[in-house]
């Protein structure tokens, strides 16, 4: 255990060897990194506690509810929890195991995805017949690797040469007519690129029949917010094969228990953490950086990381005398989207009772998974295709998830604690507005539980909801996006959040990084735009002292 640092006074504040704004995990996972480097590392963050969509809260008595994420399915892929010790600072995860169900059509069982490939072809079987149950088995030993190479990109800077040499080899999980040596190797690679750049929707119809399982994989694969129709969206999709090696984990005592594991982690370190007092300016002074907080507070540092939305930081630079004509010009190059969706959180007497479930499950049945409440793609062209032009969904495409089954520390004894996120909602409503609109909107999402568990309704105590606007209000996630910039591909990798502001740095701006899910590689509880800025960071230490 590290003591906390008493930092000197300088004529512009309090110094620092870094400053951190925005206490999001991908903040606090930067700072973990500066802090067990020894750096003298404060976070700054505007909300009243630490974690950003990484929270969870009591909202109703005896009820911990998370404020944003519920289900880590990307981070247990990366070094982070065990190069940061997390589990010696109380992190602890059950795998979700069944990982995802799609529920019963008037026709099929239900569809349950569980770790183990075997059962899970066997459930496909069931409901969508030997055809897609023996695709699916090839479809995830083709995609693992694919995925695999996926993450491994998402834990690097995005470089065009990091990029290539991440899907270097991967050309034989392709397959070409093409003869000769040469002509089928080539023609292997350009199958592999068509099938990394496809809509996710030209990868389903390639590989499966039926319309159930793909309506559920299509659902998956969005949830990043862009539809399935979208180039570049196929390896969203593809991402499922990985759960058969990790599957999705729920963090005990709710997402917010890897904040409160990296805020124990930076204090042990001597790192401290500000709450309650946003950065209002970023300013450069010689060969330093000034960074202002709304109580009028400074920190002198060589170093900042800014890790709230890009177009907070471009706030903050203007504030502090950043070139405003390159700012407008950066501003209008990001594309936020309009809107992502909703979030409806319950307390209840009862779990749903979902019909058709196979009877081959666990004792907590399907309430570990995800459930992909969609039978029908049209389902989510339908929903997709309304918010486009401002209008609530005529059926919202929803995911339910029930952890206080796997965690009943999560709610009192016989209660529950429900998380339902819905796509797709606009954040600008062409008639009216949300304060109007949420509590019908919420409505129509707790339907869609009961539509697939009869009666649920009735077993709602309590009701919290998070339009966009309010996701924008209480985490500021501009736009409702929770995402922070659209997941489209020409602002994936490269190109996130423009191609000038890739790279985690900020051209004229030495000494300040970017990271947060505005930056690569993008929104979800990765940690990764995090790790990618401190080691950033740590290199250039070493490099230039
Ligand atoms: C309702 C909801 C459900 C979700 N579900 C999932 C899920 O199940 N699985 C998943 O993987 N992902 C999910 N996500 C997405 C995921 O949670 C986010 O993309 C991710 O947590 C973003 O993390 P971040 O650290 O990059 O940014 P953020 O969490 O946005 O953190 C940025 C921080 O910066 C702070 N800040 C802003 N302005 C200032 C300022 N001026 N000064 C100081 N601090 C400032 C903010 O208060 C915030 O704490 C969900 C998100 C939401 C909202």
């Amino acid at each position: 255990m590290t003591a906390p640092r008493t930092p000197s006074a300088t004529p512009h504040g309090l110094r620092r060897d870094a400053v951190i704004v925005g206490g999001g995990h991908n903040g606090l996972i930067a700072a973990a990194y500066l802090a067990q480097a020894g750096r003298d590392v404060e976070v700054l963050e505007r909300d009243a506690i630490p974690g950003g969509a990484v929270s969870t809260v009591e909202r109703f008595p005896g009820h911990r509810i998370d404020r944003g994420s519920s289900a880590h399915l990307m981070i247990r892929h990366s070094p982070v929890l065990d190069d940061l010790d997390l589990a010696a600072h109380g992190l602890r995860y059950i795998d979700c195991d069944p990982w995802a169900f799609v529920p019963a059509t008037d026709s099929a069982p239900a569809i349950v995805f569980r770790t183990d490939l075997d059962a899970t072809c066997a459930s496909i079987e069931r409901s969508c017949g030997a055809r897609d149950a023996a695709a699916y088995r090839e479809f995830v030993a083709t995609w693992t690797p694919r995925a695999a190479a996926v993450m491994d990109a998402f834990y690097q800077p995005a470089t065009m040469g990091r990029f290539g040499r991440s899907f270097l080899g991967l050309g034989s999980t392709a397959s070409s007519a093409r003869t000769g040596v040469i002509g089928r190797r080539g023609g292997e690679m350009l199958n592999l690129t068509d099938e990394l750049m496809a809509p996710g929707d030209a990868l389903l119809d390639r590989w499966f029949d039926s319309e159930h399982l793909k309506a559920g994989l299509a659902w998956f694969g969005a949830q990043s917010g862009p539809p399935m129709s979208a180039p570049g969206t196929a390896p969203m999709i593809g991402f499922a094969a990985l759960m058969h090696r990790i599957p999705p984990g729920r963090a005990v005592g709710g997402s917010g228990a890897l904040t409160d594991a990296l805020v124990s982690r930076i204090g042990a370190d001597g790192g401290q953490i500000s709450c309650g007092d946003p950065a209002v300016s970023i300013t450069r002074c010689g060969d330093h950086w000034r960074v202002e907080t709304a109580s009028g507070d400074r920190r002198c540092t060589p170093t900042v990381i800014s890790a709230c939305h890009v177009l907070t930081t471009l706030d903050l630079l203007a504030a502090g005398g950043f070139d405003p004509a390159t700012i407008e010009r950066w501003r209008r190059d990001i594309v936020v989207g309009t809107g992502i969706g909703m979030a409806v959180r319950l307390g209840t007497t009862a779990l749903p009772e979902y019909q058709g479930l196979p009877d081959d499950l666990p004792a907590h049945g399907v309430h570990s998974a995800l459930g992909l409440l969609v039978t029908d793609r049209s389902h989510l062209v339908r929903a997709h295709s309304a918010a486009a032009v401002g209008e609530l969904p005529p059926r919202p495409a929803v995911v339910a998830m029930s952890f206080s089954a796997i965690d009943p520390g999560l709610a009192p004894e016989c209660r529950h604690a429900i998380n339902l996120w819905a796509q797709w909602h606009p954040y600008r409503l062409a008639a009216g507005d949300w304060a109007d609109a949420g509590a019908a909107a919420a409505e129509a999402v707790c339907a869609e539980v009961d539509r697939h568990a009869p009666g649920f309704a009735e077993s709602i105590d309590h009701r919290f909801v998070q339009t966009p606007a309010d996701l924008e209000e209480e985490l500021g996630m501009i736009g409702g996006n929770i995402m922070h910039v659209e997941m489209s591909i020409d602002q994936m990798f490269m190109w996130r959040p423009t191609p000038d502001l890739a790279g985690h740095r900020v051209p004229g701006a030495d000494g300040l990084f970017l990271a947060g899910a505005s930056t690569h590689p993008g929104g979800g509880v990765t940690g990764a735009s995090g790790y990618i800025a401190a080691h950033a960071v740590l290199r250039r230490r070493r490099l230039f002292g």
